[in-house]
């Protein structure tokens, strides 16, 4: 019989069985509303075929439903003690692997293996660590053997809607910049802070990232482009031009130079500046010769 993991009773039993307590450290707040945890899987798109890669399963409420219908199940999870309730959770399940890592320091497509898949990322992140691993699966090199178009994640609101944002609004910043040079992320709904325990401080929204298939433009040097994309962003209200000579090793004159080449206002802010012309800028600087590395 399949078990009511997202019951508060439940959960609380469970967690005195096996002597656990919620690790805020590990950024533990579980979901406690079945229909908000379907739902979040349906926004998953999950097909019979599919394998998934989850992150941080808690108690393997998502898991079980996304084993119902995905071929493969693949779920890290970084903390031991869960691996005995995962164990009793998801022992049903043929077609779930349990990891027992840090995702940040796991080799991902050592995890896949070889087989040819399409493969979908769904997970419930870890507040502390939402960039680092948004940015690690989408910076991986996925072999042609593994065909990865969705991510759905469940984000904190402000994370989410700054990894949406667009130009001109107060969101946009380096990391809806990055993101999007990746993938095409969008706010499918909102989850209320009411449906996890422990309750968090903050509302959540799912999102979902669809990965590109080409990138939309060329850096000569990725790492060059990103520390242009941060260094304009460090200090969003000044001027591009002031932002840029203050927190990259460049004299105003370099820049001022690349900036005409490139058609950049110098005055304007970096919020008003699109990723394909921080790219312009950052191949310009590289260049001419004097960036940094
Ligand atoms: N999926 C569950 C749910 O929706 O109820 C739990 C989500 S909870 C927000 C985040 C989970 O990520 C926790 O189980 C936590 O232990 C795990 N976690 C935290 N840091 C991790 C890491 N670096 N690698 C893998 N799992 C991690």
């Amino acid at each position: 019989m399949k078990m009511n993991l997202t019951s508060p009773a439940f959960i609380s039993n469970l967690m005195t069985e096996h002597q656990l307590h919620f690790n805020k450290q590990f950024g533990q707040n579980f979901l406690i509303d079945q229909n908000i945890l379907e739902k979040i899987v349906r926004a998953g798109k999950i097909g019979p075929e599919d394998t998934v890669l989850e992150i941080g399963p808690g108690i393997g409420s998502m898991t079980s439903e996304m084993a119902e219908t995905a071929r493969r199940v693949i779920t890290v999870e970084i903390d031991k003690k869960l691996i005995p309730v995962l164990n009793q959770t998801l022992g049903d399940y043929e077609n779930v692997e349990i990891v027992n890592q840090d995702f940040l320091k796991t080799d991902v497509l050592a995890l896949i293996g070889d087989e040819k898949t399409p493969l979908k990322v769904l997970a419930n992140l870890p507040y502390y660590i939402t960039t680092p691993i948004i940015m690690k699966l989408l910076e991986t090199p996925w072999p042609d053997s593994v065909d990865l178009t969705r991510m759905t994640f469940l984000v904190q609101k402000e994370v989410g809607e700054r990894i949406c944002a667009g130009p001109g609004s107060k969101s946009y910043g380096a990391l809806s910049v990055m993101v999007q040079y990746y993938a095409d992320p969008a706010v499918m709904f909102t989850v209320p802070a009411s449906v996890f325990m422990p309750k968090p401080k903050v509302d959540s929204v799912v999102i979902s990232l669809q990965k590109k298939t080409e990138m939309p433009y060329t850096p000569l040097d990725k790492n060059q482009f990103f520390k242009v994309v941060k260094g304009a962003f460090q200090t969003r209200r000044k001027t591009l031009i002031n932002s840029l000579s203050h927190n990259m090793p460049y004299g105003k004159d370099v820049l001022l130079d690349v900036m005409e080449k490139a058609g950049i206002d110098p005055r304007k802010r970096a919020e008003q500046i699109e990723g394909e012309a921080f790219c312009r800028l950052a191949n310009l600087l590289v260049q001419s010769g004097s960036s940094e590395h």
